[in-house]
């Protein structure tokens, strides 16, 4: 038996606190099983920035499932493919996309953070089910037992719900005020990446290309469909007086980190110089210390964390997205096989039995990453490269080509909820938009 609207008992009330990836498309599927969903969002509107995520596997069978394979295609960032290059700009090793195959960092379905979260937000803002909260965060969350959810939201409203869901991220308030400190472990990778957006020139191209300038710096730039340029720097601090001042620009404004950052950049060579110049006009700034989050529990009584708050991966694995994007599918799904007025608790447990070994296995990195595309000295590099041109060589080859993992692929074997087999309900004016 499923949670119903006709019921007599009223439709599960669900607040999602995160109108990033996680919390859009976890709406989508709740607002399918009937439940009546509010998404509080800290911002006055969906945040455009960000670059570059990855649809894997099977977060694309989830996104066909929501309709919206063609809209994600049309907002391609017209990457053709990754490569590697040297200080004077000439590739030596070349990845193009091929179509579902793996062999290269740029997949079929590049698209940025913002586009992809505009899209999400686009084809749930006008289901009848679903309320947008902007620039209203949650204060505090005032009582949490077996029974409700209570919280306190910027506005100074006191509400109750059935569920409270953390979708807020990798620095999660929420996550932070209902679980111990204890029991989230938050794993360093001791490296920093920092983007923005830059004009385009004349003399840019489609591909993402990627310098690595010594002393752990690495630059990267790639193109959009919005005329502009995305940049990325990323690095590895070394030493404690290094490591102690990236820490605390972790903690500070966005002067004091772009002004560590220009201080790292000067010197580095290539494009190098560009970016300094860029950089205080740049429209965003999005400066990420690489940390994985893990839980020991996801959920306690009737707040559960989902995506990055829950599980961050780093975007070393390419993976966050594709996380959040499928565990709010397994989350929705649990919920969508309560009967009606039944506490969640079973479905809680059931979404973290399905989903934490593919989390786990996910998360699991091999130790030479990050420091291996982070060359300190000429040699290490030199090393790096010979090793790169001879991968681009091998995954050439078409008979390894067909060899290589598909990334259509589904990598998680995804639960078949019934609701979700259904024909779409409410979202008939909105996902097309
Ligand atoms: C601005 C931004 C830029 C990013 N850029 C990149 C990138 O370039 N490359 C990459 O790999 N990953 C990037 N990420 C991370 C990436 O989006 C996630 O790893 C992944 O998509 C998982 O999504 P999520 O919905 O769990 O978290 P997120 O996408 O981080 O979404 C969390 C949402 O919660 C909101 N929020 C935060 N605090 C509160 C609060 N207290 N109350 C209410 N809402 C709150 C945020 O504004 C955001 O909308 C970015 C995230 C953000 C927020």
């Amino acid at each position: 038996m499923s949670t119903d609207v006709t019921s007599s008992k009223p439709p599960l009330r669900v607040l999602i606190s995160g109108a990033g990836i996680a919390g859009p498309t976890l709406a989508w599927f709740l607002a399918k099983t009937g439940a009546r969903v509010t998404v509080v969002e800290k911002s006055p509107s969906i945040l455009p920035h960000g670059q570059n995520v990855d649809i894997q596997g099977s977060a694309r069978v989830v996104i066909a499932k929501m309709g919206l394979t063609d809209r994600v295609r049309e907002c391609n960032t017209t990457e053709k493919g990754t490569r590697f290059i040297d200080p004077e700009g000439r590739p030596f090793a070349l990845f193009p996309v091929k179509k579902g195959s793996s062999a290269s960092l740029t997949s079929e379905y590049e698209i940025l953070r913002g586009d992809l979260a505009a899209l999400l937000y686009q084809a749930t803002k006008d289901h009848p089910s679903v309320d947008y909260l902007f620039g209203t965060p949650i204060k505090e969350v005032v009582s949490n037992d077996a029974d409700r959810v209570e919280v306190r939201l910027s506005n100074g409203e006191v509400r109750d719900f059935d569920l409270l869901v953390a979708a807020d991220g990798q620095w999660s308030k929420v996550r932070k005020q209902c679980f111990p400190p204890a029991s989230v472990e938050v794993v360093d990778k001791g490296m920093y990446a920092v983007y923005w957006t830059i004009p385009r020139l004349p003399g840019d191209n489609d591909w993402w290309n990627i310098y690595q300038a010594l002393g752990s710096r690495l630059i990267t730039l790639r193109p959009d469909p919005h005329g502009t340029i995305r940049a990325m720097f990323t690095f590895m601090p070394r030493g404690e007086t290094q490591k102690q001042a990236w820490r605390e620009a972790s903690r500070g404004d966005r002067k004091t980190r772009a002004s560590l950052v220009k201080t790292e950049l000067a010197g580095a060579g290539w494009q190098a110089q560009r970016l300094v110049d860029a950089l205080d006009q740049a429209p965003d700034f999005y400066f990420q210390a690489v940390q994985q989050i893990k839980m020991a529990r996801w959920s306690s009584a009737r707040v559960v964390c989902l995506g990055d708050a829950a599980y961050a991966p780093t975007p070393l694995t390419g993976m966050g997205t594709s996380l959040a994007i499928v565990g709010a599918y397994v989350l929705a799904g649990e919920l969508s096989k309560l009967a009606a007025g039944e506490d969640p608790s079973r479905a809680l447990d059931a979404y973290e039995r399905a989903f934490r070994p593919f989390v786990e296995e996910t998360q699991k990195l091999p130790f030479f990453v990050p420091s291996i595309a982070h060359p300190v000295t000429a040699w290490q590099r030199r090393l790096f490269r010979a090793f790169a041109a001879s991968v681009a060589r091998i995954a050439a080859i078409p008979w390894v080509l067909s060899r290589l993992h598909h990334d259509d692929d589904e990598d998680f074997p995804l639960p078949r909820y019934p609701r979700f087999e259904d024909r779409e309900e409410g979202f008939a004016s909105s996902a097309g938009k």
